[in-house]
């Protein structure tokens, strides 16, 4: 705990923000729930944008819903305490020449002070409707008319940053400007010739210009140059990463041709040609001495895991020994009965190492890996407990590897001496719009389309009227032999909350709703054992209907399905809503998506719109994208693109300029000896990069 500064001490950039004066506990609660901690932070908490308050509008031109900035005459003023909340509200009346409107002010009682009738005031601040007619201007930012210049907050380009409680943009205005000054002492980032090649601002002007911008120019010119910087570190690091992989020594798989034939042939169909491409990418890497890093991204259901069993097949031939770990035992399960039958006819048997393997088969397969004998494990996290070896591990497959914790990759990497091959594999599509390959240490494999023969599946809103021709459609499936899901609600911020609604919801469905079915329930608070015994159980058809929670969100493979009902759909995420979508439509027959309508708002419902209109998960991903911003977009955070503030990743122009200068100072300068260069390093980290 630092002592607060003394009216004569000035603050610096390092200082805690705890020692400026007057700043209450509350307030710097909030201010750590925002991530700052020290002025520096709190000058860099970019306004995420600006009001145009200079516009002048009268009360007649007010609309509701739209804010927009008046000069009123006060007419009366009522301070007084809201008896439910116990909220202090100041109520006032304003008139200009146009007519009049209703102010509130909640928890500002020191407005009923400053305030008086007769006085002329600006009020910038939305309109609603009055309880009691006419309109009301609520908790509008408020300034004096005032006697002489000075600089006004209300009618110029005024900022609006990200908030919590306690911590309001109109609390934070005149904090950043007083601090602003401090600007001046901030060390430039970006090296001066690259300021005068791409014409950015230099860091100080930046910093002031994008909280308070004098006008439209200064904030774009301003934005500019951080959305440069912003584009610009990831890249770097991206690119530094590489050049770092590239210069290390890995393991080698020759490619051989006539093993790549035989593996084709054994299979009891024909590649896709994007299968063909995929594996042939991998391949070529796995023949660099260079250890790969290489993500395959395919739809659920595109055929990812037979290009993963050609490369093992590959490394195994080599004399590698190869790992693949999924972050759950069902997966597990599911991708060493598919490599079992896979890579059969070559005389390899996987082994499967998960948390319920059995004390003695695990010792066993412990020392099958370590004498090298084992060529081949398929696990969970159990893979990366202290006393497994892989002496000689040539290739390492992760299975939707955002999944595991940062820990987990960690102590994957810990395990092996050598630089393994590297593959990862994802079902969560990047949209065609962001060229992955521009960011992270990684090459991308595609797989597009899908095996021949897939029929689509039918997706349909179900009302809350048509529930009952609903349940009546899912019995006449099950009468027709087929099985299927209900998805159960997403609960916020309480998993266990999810596991009940799964239990209530299987209650109401086997009591009263269909009791001639046979129904089971999934959800994730069952032992892993357990849980993996009544997914065996479904999929063996001892059962008709599986109720769940979005732990069947990836890797149940059950050909017989043919019906998946989402409850609450529209809270679930279209990534998710297409995850659970792709658990059926794996067999032969005709199968449909249920979304059961909840009480949606609007994005919710122009998720579930795009899901019926879209199967490709890279179309939706685009539309995830349109409806979301790049921002949180797709699971974009989970694949280690950076989080942009300013920045846009969907401005080509703009990335392409900051990638260009990105390689022409690594090319001139590969260690970095500038220190304007290893600015921001650290704070990247390139998320599939395993090294
Ligand atoms: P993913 O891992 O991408 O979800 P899988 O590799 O599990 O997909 O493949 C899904 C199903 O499609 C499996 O039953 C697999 O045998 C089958 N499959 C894969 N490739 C082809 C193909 N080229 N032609 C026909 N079926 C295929
Ligand atoms: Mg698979």
């Amino acid at each position: 705990m630092g002592r607060p500064l003394r009216p004569t001490e000035a603050p610096t950039l390092e200082t805690p923000l705890e020692e400026l004066p007057k700043i209450s506990s509350v307030r710097l609660a909030g201010l750590r729930r925002l991530g700052l901690v020290t002025v520096r932070d709190l000058l860099w908490h970019l306004p995420r944008r600006h009001d145009d308050q200079r516009q002048r509008a009268t009360i007649s031109e007010l609309r509701l819903g739209e804010a927009a900035t008046v000069e009123v005459e006060v007419v009366s003023l009522h301070p007084r305490r809201s008896r439910q909340r116990r909220l202090e509200l100041v109520e006032a009346e304003v008139m200009d020449a146009t007519g009049t409107a209703g102010v509130i002010w909640f928890n500002q009682p020191h407005l009923a002070h400053i305030l008086h009738p007769g006085q002329r005031i600006t009020l910038h601040g939305k309109a609603a409707r009055r309880p009691h007619g006419g309109i009301q201007i609520r908790n509008p930012d408020m300034e004096l008319e005032r006697r002489s210049g000075g600089q006004s907050s209300v009618g110029v380009l005024v900022p609006t940053y990200p908030e919590t409680a306690g911590v309001t943009s109109r609390w934070l205005r005149p904090r950043v400007r007083d601090l602003l000054p401090l600007a001046a002492a901030v060390a430039e980032t970006l090296p001066e010739p690259v300021l005068a090649q791409e014409g950015l601002v230099p860091l100080k002007e930046a910093l002031s210009q994008i909280h308070f911008p004098a006008d439209h120019l200064e904030l774009e010119r301003a934005r500019a140059r951080f959305g440069f910087e912003e584009l610009f570190y990831p890249q770097r690091a991206a690119l530094l990463a590489r050049q770092q992989r590239l210069a290390r020594k890995g393991t080698r798989s020759p490619y051989d041709v006539a093993v790549a034939r035989s593996f084709a042939q054994s299979l009891p169909f024909r590649l896709t040609d994007d299968q063909r491409r995929a594996a042939h990418e991998i391949l070529i890497d796995l023949d660099r001495p260079s250890p790969m890093n290489r993500l395959l991204q395919g739809d659920v259901g595109s055929g990812k895991t037979v290009v993963a069993a050609m490369a093992a097949r590959m490394a195994i031939a080599a004399g590698h020994q190869v790992v693949l770990m999924a972050p759950t035992e069902i997966l597990a399960r599911q991708h060493h009965e598919t490599l079992r039958e896979l890579l059969a006819p070559f005389q390899i048997w996987p082994r499967l190492l998960v948390g319920s393997t059995g004390a003695r088969q695990r010792r066993e397969i412990l020392g099958g890996l370590a004498a090298g004998t084992d060529k081949l494990v398929v696990g969970t996290h159990a893979l990366i407990e202290d006393e497994v070896r892989f002496p000689q591990l040539g290739l390492c497959i992760v299975d939707e590897q955002h999944r595991f914790g940062v820990a987990q990759r960690l102590r994957l990497r810990d395990k092996v001496a050598a630089n393994p091959d590297f593959l990862s594999m994802t079902a969560t599509p990047i949209p065609r719009s962001l060229n992955l390959t521009l960011y992270g240490d990684l090459d991308v494999s595609q797989i597009r389309g899908m095996p021949p023969g897939r029929i689509p599946v039918q997706t349909r809103m179900v009302e809350p009227g048509q529930r009952q021709g609903a349940y009546d459609f899912i019995r006449s499936e099950v009468r027709q032999g087929r099985q299927g899901f209900i998805i159960c609600p997403l609960i916020e911020d309480s998993p266990g909350a999810e596991a009940r609604s799964a239990t209530a919801e299987y209650e109401r469905l086997s009591g009263e709703v269909l009791p001639d079915l046979r129904l089971v329930l999934v959800h994730g608070r069952l032992p892993a054992r357990e849980k993996a015994e009544r997914m065996r159980a479904f999929a063996a058809h001892e059962f008709d209907l599986l109720v769940a929670t979005s732990v069947i969100e990836v890797g149940v493979d059950v050909p017989n399905a043919t019906f998946i009902g989402i409850e609450d759909a529209g809270r679930f995420g279209l990534a998710q809503l297409h995850q659970f979508r792709g658990r059926v439509g794996r067999g032969t027959h005709e199968s449909h998506c249920l979304l059961f309508a909840g009480d949606e708002d609007p994005t919710g419902l122009a998720r579930l719109r795009a899901l019926i209109e879209h199967q490709d998960g890279f179309e939706l991903a685009e539309v995830d994208l349109r409806l979301r911003g790049a921002g949180d977009a797709y699971g974009l955070r989970q694949h280690g693109f950076p989080e942009m503030r300013v920045g846009d990743l969907l401005d080509d122009g703009l990335r392409e300029r900051a990638r260009a200068v990105a390689e022409r100072l690594l090319a001139a300068d590969p260690e970095l000896r500038d220190p304007v260069l290893r600015h921001g390093i650290q704070g990247y980290q390139v998320v599939f990069e395993f090294d």
